[in-house]
């Protein structure tokens, strides 16, 4: 007998993992996490690093294993140690700090793409601009970004802040800024909506919601067509990994957020034939392999990828880390 199979009727094959392609690592996490890596095998520990140098679990933990201490007020960094800047970046202040504590080195993991940000926000203020962030309250990111400038900055987290904020529609010189791990969708209805609200709204130049943030969504509305249920690996205070759960869930799938493969409930797979499997940009491929494992044993033994874009983005590593660098400071 011929099958047919109609165009949004999932195929009858086995039980099946559908790899979401991109998914994990970005350019950002890996550089900041080298960064980490690199000056322990150069220096030695213990090095310290401000705010977890990544959001996951596994990557920060594996990180204190090697000697990297994790401490949020660089006043607790001893004189003469190496401090390292999360990948989230840091407000002016932090920097002021650290530079008063008499240092032996400090390298900054932040994300080019963050620092981007950062550097349009303070010529924006530099002109004359009130600045509009659409970002996370608290998010270390949000807190970096926000803190390059010395006030006329607002931030706000949805559509209904728009209301609240204390700008008049006509000002002439008005602007706004976004975390880059934000929903993309999300994010472009608040932008149109500030658009209607202040007429001389400028808007960022380029995209502040980074092409990793934007792949892997793209990949994870992919996955929700084929997918009865789908698996988000990162760490609960990972910005974009919860974007990813949220997203497919308002797609109508079930989705689950876990740091490790020992969180699946087996009660999640019940007639799930085809389970689609991501992860955030701070996850690493290893707990993609564990969660592998375990989809195995619930009888998920076909592995299919949904491949939505190449990613070739790479950034380079601060001078002194690269290989074959001479160490220029040591203790
Ligand atoms: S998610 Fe985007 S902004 Fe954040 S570290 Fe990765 S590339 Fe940079």
């Amino acid at each position: 007998m011929i099958q047919t199979i109609h165009q949004n009727v999932k195929p009858l094959s086995d039980k099946t993992i559908i790899l979401a392609n991109p998914r994990g690592f970005c350019a950002g996490v890996d550089r900041a996490i080298a960064i980490v890596r690199r000056a322990l095998d150069k220096y030695g520990a213990p090095i310290y690093v401000r705010h977890e140098v990544v959001h996951n679990k596994y990557v920060v933990d594996n990180l204190k294993k090697r000697g990297a201490i994790f401490i949020e007020d660089v006043n607790d960094v001893p004189e003469g140690s190496i401090l390292v800047y999360s990948a989230h970046g840091v407000p002016l202040s932090v920097r002021e700090t650290a530079e008063t504590r008499n240092l032996n080195l400090i390298f900054d993991a932040t994300c080019p793409l963050v620092s981007k940000v950062h550097v349009e926000i303070k010529s924006l203020h530099k002109k004359g601009y009130t600045i509009i962030m659409v970002g996370h309250k608290g998010h270390p990111e949000v807190e970096g970004t926000m803190g390059q400038v010395d006030g006329n900055i607002y931030l706000i987290e949805n559509i209904l802040d728009i209301e609240k904020l204390p700008i008049s529609p006509d000002i002439p010189k008005i602007a706004v800024v976004t975390q880059t791990t934000l929903s993309v969708d999300e994010t472009r209805e608040i932008l149109n909506k500030l658009q209607t609200s202040f007429s001389n709204l400028r808007l960022p130049k380029n995209e502040d919601i980074c092409y990793a943030t934007q792949n892997r969504q793209d990949a994870v509305k992919a996955l929700a067509k084929v997918c009865d249920a789908v698996l988000v690996i990162g760490s609960k205070n990972s910005s974009n990994s919860n974007r990813l759960k949220e997203l497919a869930e308002n797609l109508g799938v079930k989705s689950y957020l876990i740091d490790f493969a020992d969180e699946i409930h087996q009660e999640w797979l019940t007639n799930v034939k085809n389970v689609g499997l991501t992860a955030g940009a701070s996850a690493p491929e290893i707990l993609v392999e564990g969660v592998i494992n375990v989809l195995n044993k619930y009888g998920f033994n076909k592995i299919d990828t949904l491949n939505v874009v190449e990613e070739e983005m790479v950034f380079a590593l601060p001078h002194e880390l690269r290989e074959n660098t001479p160490v220029i400071a040591s203790r």
